[in-house]
């Protein structure tokens, strides 16, 4: 497709080792881009670039070493990053008087502060470069309130202001700024928010899949290939006018 030439660019994607990440890394591969793939599970990692190349880059994005490390391995092997997908994320759910403050640091350790120290580690080079993409992967959950997820869309709503503050303050660059924002996907993360369904209510496995389904007026889960349609959308050339946007993939389930 016109304007979505990659010229070979290095994209850094975190929490790819599964779930919406693996399904981003793939389609960034598929584009021409040279993908770094991080995250904890080395093995993981390892099975995805023999499947479609790049490098495996084991990071824990709570722990500054780790990402550190991470990124002097990226910019040893690869080079400079020049589109960064924070995707990596945690989901836990309590109602309020529930919610621990393990809970609520973990949360936003892992899907705010983590993907606000990467940016901040790689966008100068991008702007001296003058050529950048960074897109956060939010979620719907960072554009309206839903119950027992305080910490969840606590983190997701900032990353989206986080977003929003860059691309005012990177207008000038070269480098875009954007949020995707999915609702219920039919990854690890939507498996286990089932499962808490069928333990907090004795559902079937089914019936509870159906209540998430419920959410979204297409009435189905949207799949992880859908949301890496929307990163990899952002990512060419043609995309440097999509700028400060934070877009849902939902089946419509949020309108705004
Ligand atoms: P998932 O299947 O649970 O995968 C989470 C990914 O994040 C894994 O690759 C995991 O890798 C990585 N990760 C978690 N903690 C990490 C840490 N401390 N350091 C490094 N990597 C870490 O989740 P998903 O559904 O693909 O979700 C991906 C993103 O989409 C998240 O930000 C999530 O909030 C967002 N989202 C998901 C949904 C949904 O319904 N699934 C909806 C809206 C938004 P390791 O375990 O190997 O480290």
């Amino acid at each position: 497709m016109r304007g979505m030439e990659t010229n070979g660019r290095i994209a850094l994607v975190t929490g790819a080792s599964r779930g919406i990440g693996a399904a981003i890394g793939a389609a960034l591969a598929a584009d021409g881009h040279r993908v770094a793939w991080a995250a904890r599970d080395r093995i993981a990692l390892e099975r995805l670039v023999d499947a479609h190349g790049g490098l495996a880059v084991p990071m824990d994005v709570t722990d500054e070493a780790s990402v550190q490390g991470g990124l002097d391995l990226v910019a040893a092997e690869l080079g400079p990053v020049d589109v960064l997908v924070n995707n990596a994320g945690v989901a836990e759910s309590a109602p309020l008087a529930r919610v621990t403050d393990e809970s609520w640091e973990r949360t936003l350790a892992v899907n705010l502060t983590a993907p606000f120290r990467l940016t901040r580690a790689v966008v100068p080079g991008m702007v001296a470069r003058g050529f950048g993409r960074v897109v956060f992967v939010a979620s719907n959950a960072g554009l309206t309130g839903y119950r027992y997820t305080a910490a969840y869309c606590a983190s997701k709503h900032g990353v989206v202001g986080l977003m929003r503050a860059l691309a005012a303050e990177l207008a000038t660059t070269g480098v875009t700024v954007n949020a995707v924002c999915p609702g219920f996907v039919d990854t690890d993360m939507s498996a286990a928010a089932i499962a808490r369904i069928q333990r907090a209510t004795g559902r079937s496995a089914e019936a509870a899949r159906g209540l998430l389904e419920d959410l979204n007026p297409q009435k189905r889960l949207i799949q992880p290939d859908e949301v890496a349609h929307a990163v990899r959308m952002l990512l060419g050339d043609a995309a440097r006018g999509i700028h400060g946007q934070a877009i849902a993939v939902d089946g419509g389930q949020v309108m705004k």
